[in-house]
């Protein structure tokens, strides 16, 4: 038989999976941790709202709260929308962006992937150009969105804490600039040292 799923599993499978952070966490997955711990209510969710606060309330048997106003309001989705001209191909929208909904290079317009575009808002405050702005979606976010949100999230997380691990295990730091100097003049030195060493013993 399988081992049940841990409580926060089972929270996280109830939450919406947009990895915005207006629950005052890094995402989904850490909120839930905290619910599951006691150390988070459940009414910290706006785009849950308050079909998410009556699930958790009657999985976990919690009083049935109204959403916490400091999180902000529930609202309709939202997707990002680049202006493509004015981008300027910084990429710090894409390392802001929880869910790889964003496409583009160095230098080079970028667009966003509206189908996996949670409406989180993360990518708004880090464009230095403002050309990132929200438009309404047309539709309502399903579970099979979250679903995928919640894949997306987990597979950008794997690769960045594998690209620390090989950044910490990787060959300790060159030399500086400084030290590259010393230790060529060292070998001038040492070069000009043999030579009237040769330029000796051979007059
Ligand atoms: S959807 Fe946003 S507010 Fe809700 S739990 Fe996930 S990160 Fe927190
Ligand atoms: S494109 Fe922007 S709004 Fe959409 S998921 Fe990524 S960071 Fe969030
Ligand atoms: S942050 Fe703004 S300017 Fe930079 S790549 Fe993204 S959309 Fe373009």
């Amino acid at each position: 038989m399988s081992e049940p799923a841990s409580l926060a599993a089972r929270i996280d499978a109830l939450l919406p999976q947009t990895q915005c952070r207006r629950c005052g966490f890094e995402g989904c997955r850490p909120y839930a941790e905290a619910v599951a711990a006691g150390t988070a209510p459940i009414n910290r969710c706006p785009p849950g709202g308050d079909a998410t606060i009556a699930a958790l309330s009657r999985m976990l048997g919690h009083p049935r709260l109204p959403l916490d106003p400091a999180c902000g309001p529930e609202a309709p989705l939202a997707a990002a929308r680049i202006d493509e001209p004015a981008c300027i191909g910084c990429t710090l929208c894409i390392a802001a962006c929880p869910v790889d909904a964003i496409i583009g290079a160095a230098k080079l317009m970028h667009t966003v992937l509206r189908d996996s575009c949670t409406g989180c808002e993360l990518c708004l405050p880090v464009c230095p150009v403002d050309c990132i702005v929200m438009r309404p979606s047309d539709r309502a976010w399903t579970a099979d969105d979250a679903m995928r949100a919640r894949e997306r999230y987990d597979k950008r997380n794997i690769r960045i804490a594998s690209h620390s691990r090989r950044s910490r295990s990787a060959v300790p730091a060159g030399p500086t600039r400084d030290q590259r100097r010393a230790a060529v003049a060292a070998a001038f030195a040492r070069a000009r040292a043999r030579r009237r060493g040769g330029n000796g013993s051979g007059g």
